[in-house]
């Protein structure tokens, strides 16, 4: 087998920098990368909400948070507000935290539902220091040894400077970028891909491609021709308008998610603008439909033109094939219900490090990846299908056909068992934990007919009391936490 010593990446959005800085900022000094991008393609542009990991990948690559808020206009996420989702005029959130404070073998919603059966009518949020801090509009990092003080966080940035941050790091760091645009490849007698063929007669050659080309899918799914596992039947939104609009004066920490009659329009806030998109389905409105409703729907001057993306949800059947690995919106799309696709970018580049081909290609290595690959994207696929399944709405014909949709079994399995009891079942690895998927079982409605006997053990008395003092461990930071625009503006006058 060939030593893997050149890495292309072709591409040069979120994944295709992402991958060039992960890569060579921790096997940098055994492989070389080249990166060949097209400024006349341009980038999706869009992915500007993120969940907690992301933080990680920053503490990897040694990126200051006060240099990043400032290069990207990032502010601050601790949240996914739903709006309308269950009914119209009801909203809940998603938020990074969970709530109270578990006991061993018992979560804390157990607690609340026996205080709530007896009588008790405080919400299951008002324990959730996210939830907190994310409608009094306040933020700064909380360093406290008790762990129910914790307030993850992720960020809300502009993909663009994103992706020039990224550029700017990579190529410190020694990798190459090519300007042009691919029109073929050459391949090896094994069908593995020896080079990339630009549309001037440039020649880029590797032992390892890595297709960060955008919906196109150039090499994964246009010449390894993989396959794909279209799950539209269950997740119906196949287009998004987007459109920028003027800041807020108060930027509030958290991604508003803002159901319609047949999709849902996301408003991200940045230091500079506000992201705004509708993801919908196109058999039920048209585009322009889709426009319109979007821009009416603005509530501050939109900043340009309203733009139409297309996409298909599902996943590249091989995200790994032969000498070619598919990262981003080349391995498959899942909307951005729950703000994954970037976090999927980040799990790609950490699983292909730690499965590395050095040696050449395993085939144990590429089926490895793989499987976990799938197992990852489905998993997000029942999450986001649960908000859409499980709604009261009648308004429209989408919300009812949502609800009479074939779930998958797994999925089924887990709400079963949640509405029974409360009980909450965490497969192998779930990117979501069972803080996420319980606020959103409650959020959309679902109320568990009993909880577990432990909370037995507490006379009703004591619940309240342990409760209360919960809930005052958790509301006592808020007073001396700055609001989120100023936690900003002095973070980003940081010197870095
Ligand atoms: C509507 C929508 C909303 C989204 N919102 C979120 C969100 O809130 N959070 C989140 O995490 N993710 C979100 N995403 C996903 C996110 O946008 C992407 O995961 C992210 O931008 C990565 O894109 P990419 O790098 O795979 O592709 P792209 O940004 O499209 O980059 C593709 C690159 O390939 C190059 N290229 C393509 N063909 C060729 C060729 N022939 N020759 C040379 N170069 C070529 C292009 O020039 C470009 O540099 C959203 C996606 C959509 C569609």
């Amino acid at each position: 087998m060939d030593i893997v010593k050149k890495v292309v990446i072709l591409g040069g959005g979120t994944a295709g920098w992402l991958a060039a800085s992960l890569l060579k900022k921790v096997i940098g000094s055994v492989i070389d990368i080249e990166l060949v991008e097209s400024d006349e393609i341009g980038i999706v542009g869009v992915g500007e909400a993120t969940i907690p990991p992301i933080r990680l990948v920053n503490q990897v690559l040694g990126i200051s948070e006060a240099d990043f808020l400032r290069e990207t206009n990032a502010t601050i996420k601790l949240a996914i507000k739903f709006e309308n989702w269950k009914q119209q005029g009801e909203s809940y959130f998603h938020t990074f935290g969970a709530p109270g404070r578990s006991l061993a073998f018992c979560n804390f919603h157990h607690l609340w539902q026996k205080a709530r059966q007896a009588g008790d009518t405080t919400s299951l949020w008002a324990y959730d220091l996210n939830y907190l801090c994310a409608t009094a509009g306040k933020f700064a990092p909380i360093q406290s040894k008790d762990h129910i003080l914790e307030l993850p966080y992720a960020y809300h940035f502009d993909a663009a400077l994103y992706a020039r941050y990224l550029r700017k790091f990579s190529e410190g760091l020694g990798v190459v970028r090519t300007e042009g645009r691919v029109a073929n490849v050459t391949r090896h007698y094994n069908g593995h891909v020896k080079s990339l063929l630009l549309t001037d007669g440039r020649e880029v050659a590797g032992d390892f491609f890595i297709d960060c080309s955008g919906f196109s899918s150039l090499l994964l799914q246009q010449h390894l021709q993989t396959g794909y596992d279209d799950w539209s039947h269950l997740l119906p939104c196949d287009r998004a308008v987007a459109v920028p609009s003027e800041r807020f004066a108060q930027t509030l920490p958290y991604t508003r998610s803002i159901a319609h009659s047949a999709g849902w329009q996301w408003r991200i806030p940045l230091q500079h603008r506000n992201g705004n998109g509708l993801v919908f389905s196109s058999a039920h409105y048209s585009e322009q439909q889709a426009m319109d409703l979007l821009m009416q729907n603005l509530e501050s001057p939109a900043l340009g033109e309203p733009r139409v993306i297309r996409f298909k949800t599902g996943r590249a059947r091989k995200q790994w094939h032969r000498n070619v690995v598919a990262i981003g919106l080349s391995s498959g799309f899942l909307e951005p219900l729950e703000s994954t696709s970037i976090h999927l970018i980040q799990s790609g580049i950490v699983r292909l490090l730690q499965l590395f081909p050095h040696r050449g290609i395993d085939e144990a290595k590429v089926a490895e990846y793989n499987k976990q690959s799938e197992l990852e994207f489905r998993q997000i696929r029942d999450f986001l299908i649960f908000h859409y399944h499980v709604n009261q709405r009648d308004d429209s014909q989408f919300w009812r056909d949502m609800q009479e949709i074939e779930i998958p079994d797994s999925l089924a399995h887990k709400i079963a068992i949640f509405a029974a009891d409360g009980t909450l079942v965490r497969e192998n690895n779930d990117l979501f934990q069972d803080s996420s998927w319980l606020q959103v079982m409650m959020g959309q409605g679902i109320m568990p007919k009993d909880y577990h006997p432990i909370a037995d053990n507490f006379s009703y008395q004591q619940l309240r009391e342990m409760l209360a003092g919960i809930r005052a461990i958790k509301e006592e930071p808020l007073s001396k936490l700055p609001s989120h625009d100023d936690f900003i503006q002095r973070a980003i006058r940081q010197v870095s």
